[in-house]
């Protein structure tokens, strides 16, 4: 009979590996959001290269953009909420493999498995705690924000370019750069000048895309130990939650602070299932593993 010790390092490898699979599940997931703007910025740049009467047309240029952009947004929200579900399925799911291992020390009326009636309250249960706004901001209300600066900062582009005469190929290359990757060459002079009309908020200059493919990786895995945090407050066995720095965390921030402390009594970086942290900062791959109240631990 394996020892608790050995028992929770092997639930942790378990949760691992799930967490390996859903950073597979976020590339597939950015790469479509990348699609989706590669796709917008056709439209944008179709409709800039039909603009032939500056300034009379330009107004009517820039609400055909909003309304791209608009579009744009709805669709990236949908492949976010999307990318949430299957983080929270697999959050549920390895959380079930995880506490499978304990089995043994429990009695035999304790259910582990999720029939399909029990998955789908705990998967609907997550689906909403995710959709809780951060900061009284919903997702669609992140998205569109994101998109809106980039929005204002290309009709600006727009404008300026356009009443200095800059040919229309031009502009178009530029515009791609509001919206999808920051590929500028700042060793060309072109691309300084750029970076200097638009200067970036801190430190690199980030595109649309750039930021919102940050945004799904933060709400995935936030989604990710939600499932987690749903599952484990069905099951009586559970003594708490214990938040796990993921191996690759780069420097000291709050997450240290959180895996040490004991908040409540539980031991260090222990929560009660309803009390999980949320997203303590953008990026986030912290992961959660269920901790076992002592009585149902082999002795
Ligand atoms: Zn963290």
């Amino acid at each position: 009979m394996p020892t608790p010790e050995q028992l929770a390092a092997q639930a942790k490898k378990i949760v691992q590996r799930s967490q390996r699979q859903l950073f597979l599940v976020q590339i597939a997931d950015e790469a479509k959001l990348r699609r989706l703007y590669r796709d917008s910025l056709k439209k944008v740049n179709a409709k800039i290269l039909m603009l032939k009467d500056f300034p009379k047309h330009l107004e009517r240029i820039q609400d055909d953009l909003e309304k791209e952009i608009a579009r744009l947004s709805k669709r990236a929200t949908t492949v976010i909420e999307g990318s949430n579900k299957s983080a929270i399925k697999l959050g549920i799911h390895s959380s079930v493999d995880s506490m499978i291992l304990y089995k043994k020390g429990f009695p035999t009326n304790f259910k582990v498995r999720l029939d399909s009636e029990a998955f789908s309250r705990v998967f609907t249960q997550a689906v909403r705690a995710a959709s809780v706004p951060i900061e009284n901001i919903s997702l669609s209300g992140r998205v569109w924000d994101i998109n809106r600066i980039a929005l204002e900062d290309l009709n600006r582009h727009l404008a300026r370019a356009m009443a200095q005469g800059r040919s229309m190929s031009e502009i178009t290359q530029e515009i791609r750069r509001f919206l999808i990757f920051p590929d500028a060459d700042l060793r060309k002079k072109k691309w300084r000048l750029f970076i200097k009309q638009n200067p970036p908020g801190r430190g690199v200059y980030r595109s649309a895309s750039k930021n919102l493919q940050r945004v799904l990786r933060t709400e995935s895995n936030r989604a990710f130990r939600l499932g987690a945090a749903e599952y484990a407050k069905e099951k009586k066995w559970v003594k708490g939650v214990k938040w796990n720095l993921s191996p690759g965390h780069p420097e000291p921030d709050v997450c240290d602070e959180l895996s040490h402390s004991n908040y409540y009594g539980l031991g260090e970086g222990i929560f009660t299932a309803d009390s999980v942290p949320d997203s303590p900062h953008p990026h986030c791959i912290c992961f959660t593993t269920m901790v076992v109240k002592d009585k149902y631990l082999p002795k």
